[in-house]
């Protein structure tokens, strides 16, 4: 059975040329994500994330590293994203987030670049870390869509995302695989200058679910709809994710398919923190993913 991607509907309609059209205008004064920068970024003015008119990209390949139902046979179709509007002092892409490598890419550029992807056989393309410059993807899927682009979109964002935003883009991204970070706000004051995050992360995934609900993957196990959580698991941190993890199952779904990542590394800013100054001991992973496994939540093996 083909699952169309909900954008195709939109594409036809001319819808999905009004919403770019809409978005772009919200350059102007710029509230896309939770840091409300209000610059006029048309005129080349930066906030936070230091993105103007176009978006940057640093990569575009097909990944073999990302979930299960995302890389299927051919991979996940991974474009990254230059820059970043949370910027973790910890990220693990740090030249790409906080040093802007990259290439600025205008609009029918970029729609080369996603159309590549699908024609190398990707299952999908995964935007990461998109939540700056979603008018510049929907600009440019507007312009695939008509070149036959037809495979699912993945939006994959640090989840301090702005839910009126996403509220406008619903029916593009089929596939929404936001990180749930923190919810303690002294760490994430800290480590991103966001005390916020928890409160607009917990919005963000209430408004992803409400369009896209729970994961659904084909016959042959690869995702074309729902909703990923993932969570890197902090040194010393297991009572805030047991938190995070008590959230998505009591007020997302027991059935959101969760991947829990033991990955963390001491890099940046946190060498030499006294509490994430090291890597996850494997003690503190199994102990969250037994307690991930007791409420129930539907584990990314
Ligand atoms: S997208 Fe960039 S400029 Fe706009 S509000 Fe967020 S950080 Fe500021």
């Amino acid at each position: 059975m083909i699952h169309e991607p909900s954008y195709i509907a939109l594409s036809k309609s001319g819808k999905l040329r009004e919403t770019a059209n809409r978005l772009l205008k919200n350059l102007e004064s710029c509230t896309l994500c939770p840091r409300q920068c209000k610059v006029n970024r048309l005129k080349g003015e930066m906030g936070i994330c230091k993105t103007g008119r176009y978006a940057s990209v640093s990569s575009v390949h097909a990944h073999f590293g990302e979930e299960p139902p995302l890389v299927g046979f051919n991979g996940s179709g991974t474009v990254f994203i230059t820059s970043c509007s949370l910027m973790c002092n910890f990220c693990q892409n740090y030249e790409v987030s906080h040093l802007g490598e990259g290439q600025e890419v205008p609009p029918v550029e970029f729609a080369a670049h996603i159309l590549s992807l699908q024609w190398a056989g990707c299952h999908n393309i995964n935007f990461v870390t998109p939540t700056h410059v979603i008018p510049q993807i929907v600009e440019a899927v507007a312009i695939a869509v008509e070149q036959g682009l037809n495979i699912p979109l993945v939006y994959n964002s640090s989840g301090y995302d702005n839910p009126e935003t996403l509220g406008l883009i619903q029916g593009i991204f089929d596939i929404y695989m936001p990180d749930l970070k923190f919810f303690n706000p002294e760490l994430s004051a800290e480590t991103c200058n966001a005390p916020d995050y928890a409160d607009w992360a917990k919005n963000t995934l209430r408004e992803m679910y409400r369009q896209v609900g729970d994961l659904q993957v084909d016959e042959q196990e690869i995702a074309y709809r729902g909703l990923i959580v993932r969570h890197l698991v902090l040194p010393g941190q297991l009572s805030d994710t047991q938190n995070i993890l008590t959230f998505i199952a009591e007020e997302i779904s027991p059935l959101t398919y969760t991947n829990l990542m033991p990955q963390f590394r001491p890099c940046g800013a946190v060498s030499k923190h006294p509490v994430l100054g090291r890597r996850l001991t494997k003690q503190e992973f199994e102990q969250a993913q037994g307690y991930a496994r007791s409420l129930g939540l539907r584990l990314a093996e």
